[in-house]
């Protein structure tokens, strides 16, 4: 006997199951509605047989049994359009209004408030509060009992303890189930909110993480350009020394190939002074002064160390320094080092026509501009030749010796005091290298 029931059973199970989950692409905001539908049955279930069993009178037994028939009817077709127009039933309202109207008529024709019908009436109090919240369930609350109260009224009863009983409990009931609705939402608010702040969390994770990952490329990629460009100096130094080794006639080669030991000597000072720079100063362990710094007399150091490397060269030299100057504050060596590296480059790549190093004033900035007259740089290289190691135009003719890390230098000195390195530059007519520098915040202060 068992062994067929179990199966039924099981089967029964899954229905109930089935039908209390809905279709799997109901939309969430539907899940209530979904569920009181299952609810409907079940009370369909349990008064349909129990209406016999209540001794009404014939009319009334027929007009509840049509009354049933109508819900049935009502709940197939809310279950089979919720699905179609989801819609119509997601804010509840055409739903609350037919089964408040089927349970007011239910309960009348089963013979009003004090019969065991009036127990419905919870039921449309709580699906009111679990949509709602407090106020249209109490409301609805209010509307039955006022409804009671009429019918005690028009019957000339006087309000009795089952009276009582019910309005006070149907009034207990809707506040429980409001405030069980409250603690629903806030939990679901909270829940909302710490899923968005977990959100925010993972994308902060995965931007550092890609952060990483590219910091850990670049080391990589900085690691193989030194060690590319120290062996080039390298390489040609230990060549020219064998040569020399087993060649000692002719004293002329003899100078020359010593020439060529003592520049790539120097290159290749210049890059580990320039590698050891920039490491230093990205890891923040590069010894900075802080001092206030006399603009007039920097500029001037660094002209007097400029002009007699420009006397070896066709070109002029425009010098535009306002006679006073606003301090600013930094380190005077490094701020030095950046006109100087920029003088140089201007020098660099200029074949014929003016450099000029001028500064002015605007607002509570410093401008410091190196400019020359020579072959520019194209737009889509004016961001790269900030990088390291990044030297554009024709590398393949006329490379000048440099490092490639002198803007990078620049720039990130500039940025430790506060500025910024800008650069305006048009090919085959010249760039203009501008160091932007706060002035010093007393200064600022008194203005
Ligand atoms: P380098 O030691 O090679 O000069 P920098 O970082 O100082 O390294 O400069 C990078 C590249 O920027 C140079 O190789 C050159 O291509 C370009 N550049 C820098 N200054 C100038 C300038 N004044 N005129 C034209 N190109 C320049």
């Amino acid at each position: 006997m068992l062994r067929h029931i179990r199966p039924i059973w099981a089967s029964l199970k899954r229905a109930i199951r089935a039908e209390w989950h809905g279709p799997a692409d109901l939309p969430g905001s539907l899940t209530m509605e979904w569920r009181l539908i299952t609810a409907r049955w079940v009370g369909i279930l349990i008064v349909g047989p129990a209406l016999p069993f209540l001794n009404l009178p014939l009319d009334h037994l027929a007009a509840a049994y049509a009354i049933l028939l109508f819900a049935t009817a009502y709940n197939v077709i809310v279950r089979w359009w919720m699905q179609r127009r989801p819609d119509l039933f997601a804010s509840g309202y055409v739903t609350t209004v037919c089964d408040s109207l089927l349970n007011i008529a239910m309960v009348s024709v089963g013979g009003g408030f004090n019969s065991p019908f009036s127990y419905i009436l919870f039921t449309v109090t709580i699906s009111v509060a679990m949509r709602y919240g407090y106020g249209p369930a109490m409301a609805m609350t209010l509307l039955f009992v006022s409804g009671d109260g009429m019918e005690k009224i028009l019957t000339r009863q006087s309000p009795d303890v089952p009276f009582a009983f019910l309005s006070g409990f149907l009034v207990i009931t809707t506040l429980l189930a409001s405030y069980l609705r409250s603690l629903t939402i806030k939990a679901e608010v909270a829940l909302h909110e710490r899923l968005q702040e977990l959100q925010r969390l993972y994308a902060d994770l995965a931007v550092a993480h890609q952060e990483l990952l590219s910091l850990d490329e670049a080391k990589t990629n900085f690691l193989a350009n030194v060690s590319h460009e120290l062996r080039t100096p390298l390489t040609s130094i230990r060549a020219f020394s064998e040569i020399l080794l087993s060649y000692n006639d002719d004293e002329d080669v003899q100078r020359e190939f010593l020439g060529i030991i003592s520049a790539e000597s120097d290159r290749l000072t210049r890059l580990v002074n320039d590698v050891l720079d920039v490491t230093k100063i990205e890891s923040g362990k590069m010894d900075w002064r802080d001092e206030r710094i006399d603009l007039v007399s920097l500029v001037d150091q660094c002209t007097r160390t400029f002009t007699p490397l420009l006397d070896q060269t066709e070109l002029d030299f425009r010098l535009e320094v306002p006679a006073t100057l606003p301090p600013i504050t930094g380190d005077a060596d490094r701020l030095q080092q950046v006109i100087h590296n920029l003088l140089n480059n201007a020098m660099k790549f200029t074949s014929d026509g003016t450099i000029a190093l001028g500064v002015s004033v605007r607002g509570e900035w410093v401008h410091i501009a190196v400019s020359d007259t020579g072959v520019g740089i194209a737009a889509s290289d004016q961001e790269r030749v900030f990088e390291k190691f990044q030297q554009v135009g024709d590398t393949l003719t006329g490379k000048p010796k440099g490092t490639g890390l002198g803007l990078t230098i620049c720039r990130d000195i500039v940025a430790y005091h506060g500025g910024q390195l800008m650069l305006d530059s048009y090919p085959g007519q010249g760039s203009t290298f501008t160091i932007v520098l706060p002035v010093a915040r007393t200064e600022r202060l008194a203005a």
